[in-house]
């Protein structure tokens, strides 16, 4: 049978409700939004508009279910075991939620089978293994001379809100999912509205991995319905949000009413930086895939090519030609290599950078226009002679769109790659590995890599330093964000 009408089927046959306290419900208002397919503009599935009322109702069962002890005083190696049978279930299912992961966002299918279903399932694995290690310390105390005993608990942080963008909706849900529950913490987690499709499925096997019904509760709907009303629900003690810096600060000023914590993944606009001594026969192909890949829509996108002078040319027409050589198309088939935009805004909002980056100045290499006579195709695009204060080097553009820019030496590149109020990720090609680690600890971004890009593992820690975002995702540090320190001490003298 073809592959493509077996999950076209499933398709209808996902849970497209929300799932609260074990239940798949509809909206109180029962009203829908309507999910396209951005490669041909077909509506796939409609999922609950939810509101205020449905939100109240998910966190009321995501704390009952925190109160209950079901899941926070599981013995911590069958919480592990637990997490791991959802690893298992996902690898299971890795090609239908390839599918439904591509149909719903576009992408590549040949990517998310490769990147975004291993990095969900290695994040539940990942944590599954720290639910039995989480633990304090003792530690020694001054204060009047007498004898203590002081120690620190990790306690989990309590109910999560989690709110997620539609770039890679799987993976970055399931870096909160994952993590919060290794914590022992539950959850309300509210997908995006324009990618809602892998998320409720991963809950259904969540479900039928064994997860107790209430702790992982979903709730779809738009971000200033929905998502507003949990990010300022009382009863949620964490916020987790990926997605812009914008509707990041909108956040922040939501959670103010109870002091929720908040940690931020939100946006970038990260440097590719070239010098003459790197392999400049990996370059091109590294450095467009740095910021092509996924058609441009990654937070850590490398939208920004600082080329040293004397390979400046060299370095451009490279980049233009692995551009060239990337296949545009239908996320299905197997051999594209970049889907399209998610959705019709998203790609006006790209012809609307590359518009700006002509009428600045910049000399378009190659792409620069939308393909295809349905769907929300686009070329990749390379813009040289840019310069740093042109607004296709200063703003996200979130889109398939790199500028090249020339550095002199060292000190050059590091004022400029350092000017943007972003600091998410930064790579470095070169052969001269001192000079790669110095600059590396220059420069203002959480993650730099260096003669690679784009190294996501569980055990890294990921964020972003000043404007693109507040904490790390996964690694041991993005566990501890959903938990509690508190610190015991008692008095042993008599
Ligand atoms: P977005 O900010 O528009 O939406 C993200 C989520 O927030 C969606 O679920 C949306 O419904 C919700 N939302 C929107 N308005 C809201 C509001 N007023 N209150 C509460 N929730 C609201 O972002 P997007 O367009 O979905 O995703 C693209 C952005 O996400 C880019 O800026 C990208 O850099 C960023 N991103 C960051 C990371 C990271 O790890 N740093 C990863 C992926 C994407």
């Amino acid at each position: 049978m073809d592959t493509s009408v077996q999950f076209g089927t499933r398709i209808k046959a996902v849970q497209n409700k929300n799932l609260i306290g074990g239940q798949w419900l509809d909206a109180a208002s029962g009203q829908t939004i309507e999910v396209e397919n951005p490669a041909t503009q077909d509506l796939i599935a409609a999922v609950p508009r939810s509101a205020a009322q449905d939100i109240d109702r998910a966190v009321k069962a995501a704390r009952a279910s925190f109160e209950s002890d079901v899941w926070r005083k599981m013995r911590p190696i069958d919480r592990g075991r637990l997490l791991e049978n959802i690893a298992r279930k996902i690898e299971e299912h890795a090609e239908e939620l390839a599918y439904l992961e591509s149909v719903d966002t576009g992408k590549a299918i040949t990517f998310a089978k490769v990147l975004d279903l291993p990095s969900t399932v290695e994040v539940f694995r990942y944590m599954g293994g720290w639910c039995s290690k989480i633990g304090g310390k003792t530690l020694p105390v001054s204060f009047d001379g007498k004898e203590y005993h002081a120690y620190t608990r990790r306690e989990p942080v309590g109910v999560v809100g989690a709110i997620t963008p539609w770039n890679y909706p799987l993976a970055l849900g399931a870096w909160k999912i994952a993590s919060a529950l290794a914590a022992g913490c539950t959850m309300v987690l509210k997908p995006t509205e324009l990618t809602p499709l892998s998320t409720l499925r991963l809950a259904e096997l969540c479900l039928e991995a064994g997860l107790p019904e209430g702790v992982l509760n979903i709730v779809n709907g738009y971000g200033h319905e929905a998502g507003a009303a949990l990010a300022q629900h009382p009863a949620v003690n964490k916020i987790t949000f990926t997605g812009s810096t914008a509707v990041g600060k909108q956040i922040v000023e939501y959670s103010l009413g109870n002091m929720k914590r908040v940690s931020l993944e939100l946006g970038g606009k990260s440097p590719s930086i070239v010098f003459a001594d790197a392999d400049l026969d990996q370059v091109g192909l590294g450095a467009a895939l740095a910021v092509f890949f996924n058609s441009g829509q990654i937070c850590f996108a490398a939208s920004r090519l600082f080329v040293q002078d004397s390979v400046y040319d060299q370095v451009v027409e490279a980049v233009a030609a692995a551009a060239s050589q990337f296949k545009v198309g239908n996320g299905q088939n197997p051999e594209t290599m970049m889907g399209p935009l998610v959705s019709g805004k998203q790609q006006e909002r790209v012809l609307g950078y590359v518009a700006s980056g002509l009428e600045q100045g910049a000399t378009l290499v190659c792409g620069g226009k939308k393909t295809g006579d349905k769907g929300y195709f686009m070329e990749p695009t390379v813009f040289a002679n840019a310069d740093p204060s042109m607004k296709i080097a200063q703003e996200e553009i979130f889109g398939p769109v790199v500028s090249v820019m020339r550095f002199k030496d060292v000190e050059d590149v590091t004022r400029m790659a350092n000017d943007t109020p972003y600091g998410l990720a930064a790579n470095i090609w070169t052969r001269d590995i001192k000079k790669a680690h110095r600059l590396a600890h220059r420069l203002e971004a959480g993650s730099v890599w260096i003669n690679c890009h784009g190294i996501i593992d569980a055990a890294l820690p990921f964020g972003g330093f000043k404007q693109s975002g507040w904490g790390r995702e996964v690694s041991e540090e993005g566990l501890l964000a959903y938990t509690e320190t508190k610190t015991v001490c008692a008095l042993l003298d008599d």
